[in-house]
């Protein structure tokens, strides 16, 4: 007999701490991220401002214990404020997501109690975090990675380059992973903490996009940089472990950015469709409409109990790697759905600037590349059930 996809009990409802939560970030959204979205998408960064503002709401150390200065929340906490800003704007959602659960999230639990303290403190502060991992050659074969460190004196020389990396323009921290005994193959990557002043160490070529336009993307390059030794994040040779480890959390909040987009995708396409009249009355009055949107709603709210089943079961200390997996995929194969039907909703109109579904369209595609491309997901649910 076929393995049951999962054995675990769905635990999807919001208690009345997180339903507060969700709204305050909403409201948040709304009154700060909405008004800037068109200028930030033009400007190809997030405004500086609004970073402060998720600083002091606490929301770039959801998941950080309180004792090194963050808010002591959860990964379902971490997956509402993902959705919430991503229902307005998906690159200031990914400036908040990377900093919780690609940066914080493997600091806070690879991190000494003093890495912890020092990096922790500065990243619910002021600091914004980066996750270094991919490089020109290597993506989904990320652990055929060429950054090499070997060992200067009381530290270690990086030397290589990285690509594509979010937030890699306005980072103080980077979490860079070099490979520190090649001849152990993947058993030799390390994971480091690198200050953006560190000498040898320059960020490189920002990429210009297809969506999430604001958010940056950049290469980071490292000729002979020099990190002392507790800069090493964990042990030497376990980095493949770290990024494995917080891969799985982070696709959680990939789900959480695609269903926040084709939400706010659906909102828009729903006034929309009330207001445009042809043939005489609104199109939402024909059925061939409703069904659409009906359909997409549906599609929507079975995404939405995947990542936050998933989230659930990360924070209920499960291992999440085949859940987090089918959430990413199906929530990233839904959104570039939603948001397509949605541009047509919108008729000429929605191919056009003016209004927004273009952009959530745009910001829709990322799903599927980033954190793992959609058939590295498959191979990661196959890899379960052939076992
Ligand atoms: C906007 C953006 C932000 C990003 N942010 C970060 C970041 O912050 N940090 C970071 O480290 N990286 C980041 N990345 C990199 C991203 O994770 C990689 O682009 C992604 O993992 C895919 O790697 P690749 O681009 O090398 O594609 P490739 O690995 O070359 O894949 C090309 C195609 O081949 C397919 N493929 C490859 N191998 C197989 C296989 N074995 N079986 C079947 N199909 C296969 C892939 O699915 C894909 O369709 C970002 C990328 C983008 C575009």
């Amino acid at each position: 007999m076929s393995p049951l996809t999962t054995d675990r009990p769905a635990l999807t409802q919001l208690s009345e701490e997180e339903v507060a939560f969700r709204d305050a970030v909403a409201a948040l959204a709304h009154a700060e991220v909405a008004p800037r979205v068109r200028d930030m998408e033009a400007a190809e960064r997030i405004d500086p401002s609004l970073t402060r503002q998720f600083f002091d709401m606490g929301l770039m150390g959801i998941g950080v214990p309180d004792d090194v200065g963050g808010a002591g929340g959860t990964v379902m906490m971490i997956t509402l404020a993902v959705e919430a800003l991503s229902r307005v704007d998906a690159a200031a959602a990914i400036q908040v997501d990377v900093q919780n659960t690609l940066v914080n999230y493997p600091i806070d639990r690879y991190g000494s109690p003093t890495q912890r303290a020092q990096w922790l403190g500065r990243l619910t502060t002021d600091t914004i975090g980066a996750y270094a991992l991919s490089e020109p050659g290597s993506g989904s074969d990320a652990f055929g990675l060429s950054t090499r460190a070997r060992r200067g004196d009381g530290g270690w020389l990086l030397d290589g380059s990285k690509a594509w990396i979010t937030n890699g323009a306005e980072a103080g921290l980077f979490i860079v992973f070099a490979n520190a005994r090649p001849e152990a193959g993947y058993k030799g990557i390390t994971a480091f903490v690198v200050a953006r002043d560190t000498p040898g160490f320059t960020v490189g070529r920002k990429e210009d996009k297809l969506g999430i336009r604001a958010s940056s993307t950049t290469a980071l390059h490292f000729a002979e940089a020099f990190v002392p030794d507790d800069a090493v994040l964990g042990d030497v040779g376990t980095g493949y472990k770290i990024a494995i480890e917080t891969l799985n959390e982070g696709r959680i909040g990939i789900g959480a950015q695609m269903i926040g987009i084709a939400q706010g995708a659906l909102d828009a396409a729903i006034a929309y469709v009330k207001e445009r009249k042809q043939f005489g009355k609104a199109i939402a009055e024909f059925q061939g409409i409703q069904f659409q949107l009906a359909q997409a709603a549906t599609e929507l709210e079975a995404a939405r109990l995947m990542v936050y089943n998933a989230a659930r079961l990360k924070d209920a200390g499960h291992d999440i790697a085949h859940e987090g997996a089918m959430a990413k995929l199906y929530a990233s194969q839904m959104c570039e759905r939603v948001t397509s039907r949605c541009v047509e909703l919108f008729g000429g109109y929605g191919y056009t600037r003016e209004y927004p579904v273009e952009k959530f369209y745009r910001d829709a595609k990322i799903g599927t590349i980033y954190e793992g491309t959609s058939n590295m997901q498959l191979q990661t649910i196959a890899k379960r059930l052939l076992r």
